[in-house]
């Protein structure tokens, strides 16, 4: 008797920026070549465009990725659909990566329960609080989700404990919690902080 187990799951990478999270991502997906499987890997794109790219981190290591508007394009480059690369074969990779999920739509929940559930290993990293500490969209149902979930944590750069949040700086100052996640031409940087000097101004 053939045994049905396929092995598909879900895994999550999550923790603040500088936490390493493209680091443990690529760091699997090689590992995944290595073994000659067949992998996949997108992240967001920041403009309108669907096209080549790569998953990089903070310390300079890379990988190819395509980079999509959402979930669908997603969906419609594994069906084999409008695909940029030669092949345009429909059968599933056999490991699917995902940088920077928490930019992604909502749908992308039920799209990852589906390669799970078709055998795909799918490995995801993100962001599991916004700048304000409070929990990013719909990443609680995937952490929720996940047979795996690694939370990393980088170093605060006040104090050198280990950071879990992701700090706001707009001008140098500390982010007001009701300034929108996204502000068009605002001076702004990120630091990774401990709870201890994570600052949100009311
Ligand atoms: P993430 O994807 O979580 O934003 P990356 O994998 O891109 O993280 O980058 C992690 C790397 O960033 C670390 O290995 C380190 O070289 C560098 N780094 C810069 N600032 C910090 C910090 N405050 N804490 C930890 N690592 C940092």
């Amino acid at each position: 008797l053939k045994s049905p187990y396929h092995g598909g799951h879900l895994e999550v990478i999550v923790g603040p920026m500088f936490s390493g999270k493209s680091e443990e991502l690529i760091r699997r997906l090689t590992r995944a070549v290595i073994a000659r499987q067949n992998v996949q890997v997108f992240k967001p794109a920041l403009d309108d465009r669907y096209h080549e790219s790569a998953v990089a981190s903070h310390a300079g290591r890379s990988v190819h990725a395509v980079a999509v508007r959402g979930a669908a394009d997603i969906r419609a480059h594994l069906s084999g659909e409008g695909t940029l690369l030669p092949s345009g074969a429909a059968d599933l990779p056999d490991v699917v990566g995902i940088d920077e999920v928490q930019f992604m739509d909502p749908e992308l929940v039920p799209l990852v329960l589906e390669l799970a559930d078709a055998g795909v290993r799918v490995i995801l990293a993100g962001l599991d609080l916004d700048f304000r500490a409070e929990p990013f969209g719909f990443m609680p149902d995937l952490l929720a989700r996940a047979e795996s979930v690694e939370k990393l944590t980088a170093i605060c750069t006040v104090c050198g404990a280990p950071a879990t949040r992701s700090q706001r700086l707009i001008g140098g100052q500390p982010a007001r919690a009701d300034d929108p996640v996204v502000l068009v031409g605002a001076l702004e940087s990120y630091e990774a902080r401990c709870r201890v000097h994570h600052v949100v101004r009311p």
